[in-house]
């Protein structure tokens, strides 16, 4: 991978605010999903067990809980891809800078990694 030029500042922070609006955004498509549907399932569950003979009601039960995990796991999936997307790396290495190694670019204006400047 070729060396980039390092972020002005106000790139940089550009980077972080975008960071900021995805794990917003999408953490609270997350938490609606999997909190709304959750309670949903419940709600089969208590409409199940009066109304479905033993053998219908688990292949029902199992299915909708199978189809949760997976719904749940692609939106975590999305979140994770969607901040990947916009998180700052190192121009020098590429390193993703996040954490503790965000905080070390924003104070010393290198990557904690490799050295390389990362704001100009
Ligand atoms: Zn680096």
């Amino acid at each position: 991978m070729p060396p980039r030029l390092p972020y002005t500042r106000e790139e940089f922070q550009a980077h972080r605010d975008a960071v900021r609006a995805v794990e917003r955004r999408e953490g609270r498509l997350l938490v609606v999903a999997s909190v709304g549907l959750g309670f949903a399932q419940l709600a089969l569950l208590a409409w199940a067990d009066a109304h479905l003979a033993h053998p219908a009601r688990l292949r029902l039960e199992g299915g909708v809980f199978i189809g949760y995990l997976v719904l749940v796991a692609v939106l975590l999936w999305r979140f994770q891809t969607r901040i990947r997307a916009v998180r700052p790396t190192c121009p020098a290495c590429g390193a993703m800078l996040e954490g503790v190694s965000e905080r070390i670019a924003i104070a010393s204006g290198r990557c904690d990694a490799c050295g390389g400047q990362v704001i100009a």
